[in-house]
């Protein structure tokens, strides 16, 4: 499908959302991804194709993709999509991929590392959308009940420069059973899951974050008792070279 630049916006210092009109119509359960091809010149040898998560939840009716752009070593793809203007055209196909919540029947935990916190904002803010339309078939219940799902999210970042910080902060006030928590400069290690999350074990893992970062989770989980079948991963190539 042929996807229309809207508009780009600088979220942080080297992170930038597009936001594109699609066809109509377009289906996907928030935290799916599509392929897009942008061909253009002086490509370099990552070429023309790549796949990113659909940050836009579902209700939005737009197709967003949220990417970290190094204006100087980044590919000659993102500088393409840097310099794509408003009504240009790139081309997507999907959507796809089973990094989604089918329906709420457990208490989540989700792993964030960086720009992997794509498919969370998309879940996220799709949660708190429905939690205000349509109540869900099991309901979200404040940390400290347990009759209900609850979700932890553990959002780790180099830096203060959060992306969607703000945003997830307003979801964390009106979606009751979510917990944030934010590390910056800090390794996720057996202490950060057994602190922020004492029923650990009763709890289904999604994590999402460069290659390096979504492996060194699934071993932390394993190590801690966690069973592979509890654990989704939505791994994003090309940050570790
Ligand atoms: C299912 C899925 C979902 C994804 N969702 C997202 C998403 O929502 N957001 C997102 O940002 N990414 C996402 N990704 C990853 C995305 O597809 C890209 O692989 C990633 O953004 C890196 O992009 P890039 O190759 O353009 O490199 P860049 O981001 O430009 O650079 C990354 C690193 O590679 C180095 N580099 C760049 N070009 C070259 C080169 N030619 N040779 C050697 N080194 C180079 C850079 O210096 C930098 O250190 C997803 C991947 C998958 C599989």
């Amino acid at each position: 499908m042929e996807l229309t630049l809207l508009d780009k916006k600088q979220e942080t210092k080297n992170v930038w959302s597009f936001y594109f009109t699609p066809p109509p119509p377009v289906l996907w359960t928030a935290g799916q991804f599509m392929v897009y091809q942008l061909p253009h010149e002086k490509q370099d040898v990552r070429g023309k194709m790549r796949f990113f998560t659909i940050s836009s939840a579902p209700f939005e009716n737009q197709i967003v993709i949220t990417t970290k752009i190094d204006a100087k070593s980044g590919s000659s793809f993102k500088k393409a999509l840097l310099e794509l203007k408003k009504g240009e055209t790139i081309q997507a196909k999907g959507p796809d991929g089973n990094f989604v919540i089918d329906s709420l029947k457990s208490n989540y935990v989700f792993i964030a590392g960086g720009i992997g916190i794509t498919p969370f904002r998309s879940i996220l803010a799709q949660m708190n959308h429905e939690s205000k339309t349509a109540p869900p078939s099991k309901p979200l219940a404040t940390h400290g009940n347990n009759q209900e799902s609850k979700i932890t999210l553990i959002y780790s970042n180099k830096d203060e420069d959060v992306v969607f910080k703000d945003e997830l902060d307003e979801i964390s006030k009106s979606l009751p059973g979510l917990k944030i928590k934010y590390l910056t400069g800090e390794r996720i290690d057996r202490n950060t899951i057994k602190e922020n999350v004492p029923d650990y074990q009763n709890c289904i893992f999604y994590i999402s974050g460069p290659n390096s970062m979504v492996d060194s989770m699934m071993e932390l989980l394993k190590e801690l008792g966690v069973l592979e079948k509890d654990i989704r991963q939505d791994y994003f190539h090309g940050y570790d070279n």
